[in-house]
């Protein structure tokens, strides 16, 4: 059943300048559009859903790779866009555009390709990800392909001292006044919440730590409900830690090798773990080279950003001090589109936890 809280957040893409924002967000619309071309052969003359179409673009792309027919679904109005730019262009007769939900909406026949494009803030937020999943258990055809395949979230700890001064600091002396009673506000306001910015790889302390890796292919909604990982870092800097920064990257690789009946049991290792047959190179290999869409801060800035997770006070840390602790991330009850937040960070002899409320974080 579509919730209350669903109805506001297909109500939310129904503006235009969140497509807007996408669209013009190139690192991300470039990497779909490669990525479909450089799967052409998986996708010329077969069928298609494109779970999640907003304004339709990348079914657009896939009629344009040669798809026979794509299932454009979408539960926002902006369906109803989609479906006129797809008449626009001519392509009514292989695009056809669906207003409802994936879970509700009926297709009547297997489809050899499902495309999405369901990242949210720090990966998890709006967790669409059960939405594509419900789309592969209910239509994807035995050693059908899905774009994109493979999704890592990654978490490092990361030293902002220009952040921390602008609003906090600045408190200590404005305009000669002592107004350092206004602190303890500052800090719950400037970092009660995850906020959503970008820094840069000279912010982040030492290697990024995986907290889930996902697997397109053979993922469940249970295991997404509440995910937990221990974390150990050792700083490569001695700096003041502020907090810790979350990215994530998405893969677009082929099928699992061995198609098989059941999601759940299909094989768990990864394109990675394929070898190169040419025994020359002796050297892990993706096959094809697989494309992936990287929101990390050492690569080119896209429209997710980082997450910032900052602690209320810095800790000092010295090159080589551990820094460990555990992070849940959680869907909220009252609404599955929140996501929760359970943090223990431990570095240098003290412990803290800091839990979120339920923070929601949305493209405006
Ligand atoms: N594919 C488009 C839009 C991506 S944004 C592009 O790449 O530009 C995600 C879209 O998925 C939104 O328009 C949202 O309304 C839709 N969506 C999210 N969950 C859905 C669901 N369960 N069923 C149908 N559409 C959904």
């Amino acid at each position: 059943p579509c919730t209350e809280f669903d109805m506001a957040y297909f109500q939310s893409y129904s503006h235009v300048g969140i497509h807007e924002e996408m669209i013009k967000d190139r690192v991300r619309t470039d990497t779909y559009r490669n990525a479909i071309f450089q799967h052409q052969s998986s996708i010329a003359g077969k069928v298609v859903v494109d779970v999640g179409c907003g304004t339709g673009i990348l079914s657009i792309f896939c009629a344009l790779a040669g798809a026979k027919r794509v299932y454009a679904v979408d539960a926002s109005e902006i369906a109803v866009q989609a479906n006129e730019v797809v008449k626009a262009n001519n392509l009514s007769d292989k695009i056809v555009v669906l207003l409802g939900r994936v879970e509700d909406v009926e297709i009547e026949e297997e489809v050899d390709v499902i495309i999405s494009e369901w990242m949210g803030y720090m990966l998890l937020y709006e967790s669409m990800l059960g939405s594509v999943i419900t789309a592969r258990d209910r239509w994807l055809k035995p050693g059908g392909l899905i774009l994109p395949s493979h999704a890592t979230l990654y978490m490092a700890p990361v030293t902002h001292p220009e952040r921390y001064s602008e609003s906090i600091d600045f408190w200590r002396n404005v305009y000669g006044i002592d107004m350092s009673a206004m602190v303890p506000l500052a800090k719950q306001c400037a970092f009660e919440e995850p906020s959503v910015e970008t820094i840069s790889g000279e912010n982040v302390l030492t290697w990024p730590f995986v907290v889930k890796h996902v697997d397109c292919y053979t993922v469940t909604i249970q295991e997404l409900e509440s995910i937990t990982a221990r974390y150990r870092f050792t700083s490569m800097m001695t700096a003041p830690l502020h907090g810790f920064a979350f990215w994530f990257d998405v893969e677009f690789s082929g099928p699992a090798i061995f198609p098989t009946n059941n999601h759940v049991q299909s094989p768990q290792f990864t394109s990675s773990d394929i070898y190169s047959s040419d025994s020359q190179k002796k050297k892990r290999q993706k096959p094809n080279e697989a494309l992936v869409l990287s929101t990390a801060p050492e690569d080119l800035p896209t429209h997710w950003q980082q997450t910032l997770l900052y602690f209320y006070d810095p800790i000092e840390v010295k090159q080589d001090q551990a820094i460990e602790g555990s992070i849940t991330l959680s869907q909220s009850k009252e609404n599955p589109r929140f996501l929760n937040i359970h943090l223990e960070y431990a570095s240098g002899g003290r412990a803290f936890v800091k839990e979120s409320p339920a923070w929601i974080l949305h493209d405006i």
